[in-house]
Protein backbone atom coordinates (compact mmCIF):
# COMPACT_ATOMS: atom_id res chain seq x y z
CA UNK A 1 0.00 0.00 0.00
CA UNK A 2 1.10 3.46 -0.71
CA UNK A 3 2.00 6.06 2.38
CA UNK A 4 -0.89 8.51 2.85
CA UNK A 5 -0.87 12.12 0.97
CA UNK A 6 -0.74 15.09 3.14
CA UNK A 7 -1.66 18.24 0.16
CA UNK A 8 -1.91 21.90 1.63
CA UNK A 9 -4.04 23.49 -1.06
CA UNK A 10 -3.60 27.19 0.23
CA UNK A 11 -6.04 28.62 -2.54
CA UNK A 12 -5.59 32.68 -2.99
CA UNK A 13 -3.65 32.72 -0.02
CA UNK A 14 0.46 33.40 0.65
CA UNK A 15 2.72 36.44 0.04
CA UNK A 16 6.79 35.75 -0.07
CA UNK A 17 6.34 36.05 3.46
CA UNK A 18 4.71 32.62 3.28
CA UNK A 19 7.75 31.37 2.73
CA UNK A 20 8.84 31.44 6.16
CA UNK A 21 5.89 29.08 6.88
CA UNK A 22 7.41 26.51 4.35
CA UNK A 23 11.09 26.84 6.24
CA UNK A 24 8.84 25.67 9.15
CA UNK A 25 7.50 22.69 7.40
CA UNK A 26 11.20 21.40 6.16
CA UNK A 27 11.91 21.70 9.94
CA UNK A 28 8.94 19.86 11.10
CA UNK A 29 9.16 17.35 9.09
CA UNK A 30 12.78 16.23 8.91
CA UNK A 31 13.42 13.34 8.30
CA UNK A 32 10.10 12.21 7.27
CA UNK A 33 6.98 11.45 8.74
CA UNK A 34 6.09 7.59 9.25
CA UNK A 35 4.21 6.02 6.36
CA UNK A 36 2.99 9.69 4.71
CA UNK A 37 3.99 12.04 2.10
CA UNK A 38 3.80 15.95 2.29
CA UNK A 39 2.80 18.08 -0.48
CA UNK A 40 2.13 21.91 -0.44
CA UNK A 41 0.64 23.66 -3.17
CA UNK A 42 0.76 27.44 -3.23
CA UNK A 43 -0.28 29.99 -5.71
CA UNK A 44 1.38 29.92 -8.90
CA UNK A 45 3.22 33.35 -8.07
CA UNK A 46 4.96 31.39 -5.45
CA UNK A 47 5.72 28.29 -6.59
CA UNK A 48 8.98 28.16 -7.63
CA UNK A 49 10.64 29.57 -4.63
CA UNK A 50 7.96 27.03 -2.26
CA UNK A 51 9.54 24.57 -4.63
CA UNK A 52 13.12 25.63 -4.40
CA UNK A 53 12.59 25.97 -0.40
CA UNK A 54 11.65 22.66 -0.27
CA UNK A 55 14.38 20.83 -2.33
CA UNK A 56 16.08 17.96 -0.69
CA UNK A 57 12.87 17.98 1.70
CA UNK A 58 10.27 15.02 2.36
CA UNK A 59 8.23 17.90 1.42
CA UNK A 60 6.83 18.16 -2.41
CA UNK A 61 5.30 21.36 -4.09
CA UNK A 62 2.42 21.26 -6.41
CA UNK A 63 0.36 23.93 -8.81
CA UNK A 64 -3.39 24.31 -7.98
CA UNK A 65 -4.91 24.46 -11.86
CA UNK A 66 -3.33 23.96 -15.19
CA UNK A 67 -3.90 24.87 -18.90
CA UNK A 68 -4.59 22.09 -20.63
CA UNK A 69 -2.31 23.15 -23.95
CA UNK A 70 1.64 23.35 -23.68
CA UNK A 71 1.51 26.92 -24.43
CA UNK A 72 -0.12 29.70 -26.16
CA UNK A 73 -2.36 32.95 -26.37
CA UNK A 74 -3.30 31.71 -22.96
CA UNK A 75 -3.51 35.40 -21.03
CA UNK A 76 -3.45 34.70 -17.62
CA UNK A 77 -3.12 30.86 -17.56
CA UNK A 78 -0.19 28.55 -16.42
CA UNK A 79 0.34 25.31 -18.46
CA UNK A 80 1.16 22.11 -16.79
CA UNK A 81 5.30 22.02 -18.22
CA UNK A 82 5.16 25.23 -16.73
CA UNK A 83 4.35 23.98 -13.41
CA UNK A 84 6.48 21.35 -14.02
CA UNK A 85 9.47 23.75 -15.11
CA UNK A 86 8.79 24.82 -11.23
CA UNK A 87 10.38 21.95 -9.48
CA UNK A 88 6.74 21.08 -9.02
CA UNK A 89 5.68 17.22 -8.77
CA UNK A 90 1.92 17.42 -8.58
CA UNK A 91 -1.22 19.78 -9.55
CA UNK A 92 -4.58 20.07 -8.96
CA UNK A 93 -6.93 20.10 -11.22
CA UNK A 94 -10.96 19.97 -11.20
CA UNK A 95 -11.01 21.56 -7.59
CA UNK A 96 -14.86 23.14 -6.79
CA UNK A 97 -14.24 26.38 -7.03
CA UNK A 98 -12.70 26.27 -10.60
CA UNK A 99 -15.62 24.22 -11.70
CA UNK A 100 -17.87 27.11 -9.70
CA UNK A 101 -16.22 30.54 -10.25
CA UNK A 102 -14.50 29.58 -13.87
CA UNK A 103 -16.99 27.12 -15.66
CA UNK A 104 -15.06 24.15 -15.76
CA UNK A 105 -17.08 21.59 -16.50
CA UNK A 106 -15.66 17.39 -16.86
CA UNK A 107 -14.19 17.49 -19.76
CA UNK A 108 -12.24 20.74 -19.60
CA UNK A 109 -10.87 18.78 -16.25
CA UNK A 110 -10.26 15.78 -18.27
CA UNK A 111 -8.56 18.18 -20.37
CA UNK A 112 -5.89 19.43 -17.80
CA UNK A 113 -5.59 15.85 -16.29
CA UNK A 114 -4.32 14.45 -19.23
CA UNK A 115 -2.30 18.07 -19.84
CA UNK A 116 -0.72 17.03 -16.07
CA UNK A 117 0.40 13.28 -17.91
CA UNK A 118 1.90 14.89 -20.75
CA UNK A 119 4.21 17.10 -18.57
CA UNK A 120 4.62 14.02 -15.97
CA UNK A 121 2.97 15.60 -12.84
CA UNK A 122 0.53 13.83 -11.12
CA UNK A 123 -2.70 14.90 -11.22
CA UNK A 124 -4.64 15.73 -8.13
CA UNK A 125 -8.69 15.79 -9.47
CA UNK A 126 -11.40 17.00 -7.42
CA UNK A 127 -14.76 15.30 -7.23
CA UNK A 128 -17.75 16.24 -4.86
CA UNK A 129 -21.09 16.77 -4.86
CA UNK A 130 -23.57 19.82 -3.83
CA UNK A 131 -25.94 20.02 -0.72
CA UNK A 132 -28.59 20.19 -2.82
CA UNK A 133 -27.27 16.97 -4.27
CA UNK A 134 -26.19 14.93 -1.23
CA UNK A 135 -29.99 16.02 0.12
CA UNK A 136 -31.47 14.62 -2.83
CA UNK A 137 -29.34 11.29 -2.44
CA UNK A 138 -27.42 11.71 -5.65
CA UNK A 139 -24.01 12.25 -3.79
CA UNK A 140 -23.48 8.73 -5.20
CA UNK A 141 -24.54 9.03 -8.82
CA UNK A 142 -23.00 12.57 -9.23
CA UNK A 143 -19.64 11.97 -8.38
CA UNK A 144 -19.13 8.36 -10.04
CA UNK A 145 -20.00 10.24 -13.19
CA UNK A 146 -17.41 12.98 -12.29
CA UNK A 147 -15.26 10.02 -11.93
CA UNK A 148 -15.90 7.79 -14.88
CA UNK A 149 -15.13 11.46 -16.93
CA UNK A 150 -12.02 11.70 -16.28
CA UNK A 151 -10.64 8.38 -16.97
CA UNK A 152 -8.91 6.65 -19.75
CA UNK A 153 -6.72 3.96 -19.78
CA UNK A 154 -3.57 6.26 -19.52
CA UNK A 155 -4.59 6.83 -15.56
CA UNK A 156 -2.41 4.82 -13.24
CA UNK A 157 -1.96 4.79 -9.77
CA UNK A 158 1.38 6.79 -9.94
CA UNK A 159 0.20 9.84 -12.33
CA UNK A 160 -3.36 10.39 -10.57
CA UNK A 161 -4.89 10.89 -7.41
CA UNK A 162 -8.58 11.96 -6.62
CA UNK A 163 -9.57 13.99 -3.97
CA UNK A 164 -12.97 13.47 -2.97
CA UNK A 165 -14.21 17.40 -1.52
CA UNK A 166 -17.96 17.54 -1.03
CA UNK A 167 -18.54 21.42 -2.03
CA UNK A 168 -20.37 21.68 1.54
CA UNK A 169 -17.81 20.58 3.65
CA UNK A 170 -15.29 22.89 1.61
CA UNK A 171 -14.39 25.79 4.55
CA UNK A 172 -17.17 25.24 6.62
CA UNK A 173 -16.40 23.06 9.20
CA UNK A 174 -18.65 20.27 8.06
CA UNK A 175 -17.29 17.02 7.57
CA UNK A 176 -19.87 14.08 6.02
CA UNK A 177 -20.04 10.89 8.87
CA UNK A 178 -16.77 8.38 8.60
CA UNK A 179 -19.07 5.79 7.29
CA UNK A 180 -20.07 8.21 4.10
CA UNK A 181 -16.42 8.66 3.64
CA UNK A 182 -15.88 5.05 3.54
CA UNK A 183 -18.63 4.38 1.24
CA UNK A 184 -17.64 7.32 -1.12
CA UNK A 185 -13.93 6.64 -1.45
CA UNK A 186 -15.09 3.06 -1.97
CA UNK A 187 -17.03 3.73 -4.75
CA UNK A 188 -15.05 5.75 -6.39
CA UNK A 189 -12.13 3.18 -6.30
CA UNK A 190 -14.82 0.84 -8.18
CA UNK A 191 -15.35 3.26 -10.67
CA UNK A 192 -11.49 3.73 -11.52
CA UNK A 193 -11.54 -0.54 -11.21
CA UNK A 194 -14.12 -0.45 -13.81
CA UNK A 195 -11.83 1.43 -16.26
CA UNK A 196 -8.27 0.24 -15.47
CA UNK A 197 -8.73 -2.52 -13.28
CA UNK A 198 -8.98 -3.40 -9.50
CA UNK A 199 -5.06 -4.26 -9.60
CA UNK A 200 -3.98 -0.40 -10.97
CA UNK A 201 -6.87 1.14 -9.24
CA UNK A 202 -5.86 -0.09 -5.75
CA UNK A 203 -2.64 2.08 -6.10
CA UNK A 204 -4.46 5.46 -7.41
CA UNK A 205 -4.07 7.38 -3.76
CA UNK A 206 -8.08 8.90 -2.82
CA UNK A 207 -8.08 11.80 -0.80
CA UNK A 208 -10.79 13.40 1.86
CA UNK A 209 -10.52 17.20 1.36
CA UNK A 210 -13.47 19.59 3.31
CA UNK A 211 -12.13 20.95 6.94
CA UNK A 212 -10.02 18.42 7.80
CA UNK A 213 -8.29 19.72 11.04
CA UNK A 214 -5.86 18.07 13.16
CA UNK A 215 -8.76 17.31 15.46
CA UNK A 216 -10.64 15.19 13.18
CA UNK A 217 -7.77 14.45 11.05
CA UNK A 218 -7.09 10.69 12.66
CA UNK A 219 -10.60 9.20 12.42
CA UNK A 220 -11.04 10.30 8.66
CA UNK A 221 -7.80 9.04 7.28
CA UNK A 222 -8.31 5.53 9.41
CA UNK A 223 -11.36 5.57 6.96
CA UNK A 224 -11.68 2.51 4.33
CA UNK A 225 -10.20 3.43 1.28
CA UNK A 226 -8.94 7.00 2.37
CA UNK A 227 -5.25 7.51 1.13
CA UNK A 228 -4.84 10.92 2.54
CA UNK A 229 -5.97 14.56 2.44
CA UNK A 230 -6.70 17.58 0.51
CA UNK A 231 -6.29 20.60 3.17
CA UNK A 232 -7.45 23.87 3.07
CA UNK A 233 -7.58 26.84 5.60
CA UNK A 234 -5.53 24.88 8.27
CA UNK A 235 -2.62 23.84 5.87
CA UNK A 236 -1.88 27.63 6.21
CA UNK A 237 -0.81 27.24 9.71
CA UNK A 238 2.24 25.15 9.82
CA UNK A 239 1.88 23.16 13.43
CA UNK A 240 -1.66 22.57 12.00
CA UNK A 241 -0.57 20.74 8.33
CA UNK A 242 2.01 18.83 10.61
CA UNK A 243 -0.47 17.25 13.21
CA UNK A 244 -2.71 16.96 10.64
CA UNK A 245 -0.06 14.91 8.53
CA UNK A 246 1.03 13.23 12.17
CA UNK A 247 -2.44 12.13 12.48
CA UNK A 248 -2.06 9.56 9.57
P1 LIG B 1 -10.90 23.50 3.74
O1 LIG B 1 -9.92 22.52 4.35
O2 LIG B 1 -10.57 24.92 4.07
O3 LIG B 1 -12.31 23.11 4.05
O4 LIG B 1 -10.73 23.40 2.14
C1 LIG B 1 -10.74 22.16 1.54
C2 LIG B 1 -10.31 22.31 0.13
O5 LIG B 1 -11.03 22.86 -0.69
C3 LIG B 1 -8.99 21.79 -0.24
O6 LIG B 1 -8.82 21.77 -1.62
Amino acid sequence: QNPKLVAGNWKMNGTRSFLDMVAELRVGAAGGIADTDLLVCPPATLLAAVATALEGSSIGAGGQDCHAKESGAFTGDVSAEMIADCGATHVIVGHSERRQYHGEDDAAVAAKMQAAHRAGLVAIACVGETQDQREAGKALDVVRKQVAALLDDSVTGANTCIAYEPVWAIGTGLTPTVADVAEMHTAIRETIAATIGADEAAQVRLLYGGSVKPANARELMAATDVDGALVGGASLVAADFLAIARAC
